[in-house]
């Protein structure tokens, strides 16, 4: 008998989308479409992007409206329900709590690590705190080590390190270079076949 299954699930690209994209679009402040592809520092993409929000004078609350208009990708929920029928189920999201709550609420508010923002007294954000570096693999090396069989799914860069270190990792819709980069990762294009791709190591139940 193996050990039990807990899936690890990166949020935005596999199971909603992308939140400061949608952010920007809805503002209308292209700048916020920017992302760690345009500037590879994540801290100093951070400082800019609460920067943008703090000219514009937009605080918390006005992105989290934002965010609550936002649905899940087509299917997502279902795909979460099907899962946390069959195992644990973990959303490893390099998003903010704050950021997530609008999304997560949609899907009945499963087990979340993320970041934290931080706020004045006004509601604006002043500041980022990651809870730890390079959190999705060391959720991974961490459930194993409570004997944990690890299944984890996401569809860009920074989810490579948390694929490689979990005994199934599965690219959903990752872009084309990534799949070249990383041919030892299976890729998948929707929910049935992410199922199948489960379904074939015969560790959930059919
Ligand atoms: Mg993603």
């Amino acid at each position: 008998m193996h050990e039990p299954v807990i899936a690890c699930l990166d949020m935005e690209g596999v199971l909603t989308p992308e939140i400061w994209i949608n952010v920007a679009e809805k503002t209308g402040i292209a700048e916020l479409r920017l992302t760690t592809r345009d500037i590879p520092d994540y801290d100093v993409l951070m400082k800019k992007r609460l920067g943008i929000l703090d000219q514009h004078k937009l605080t918390l609350a006005d992105i989290q409206e934002v965010i609550g208009t936002l649905k899940p990708l087509d299917g997502a929920v279902e795909f979460v329900n099907w899962l946390r029928e069959r195992c644990q189920v973990i959303v490893l999201s390099d998003t903010f709590y704050e950021f997530a709550a609008p999304l997560m609420r949609q899907f009945g508010y499963p087990a979340l690590f993320c970041n934290r923002l931080e706020m004045d007294e006004t509601g604006r954000i002043r500041n980022y705190h990651l809870r730890q570096r390079n959190q999705k693999r060391q959720a991974v090396v961490a459930l194993k080590s409570l004997y944990f069989k690890t299944v984890a799914i996401g569809d860009a860069y920074n989810d490579t390190p948390m694929l490689l270190e979990a005994d199934l990792g599965i690219f959903f819709r990752p872009p084309d270079k990534i799949i070249t980069e990383f041919p030892q990762i299976p890729v998948t294009r929707n929910y049935g076949e992410v199922k199948a791709q489960l379904q074939k190591t015969g560790w959930l139940a059919p």
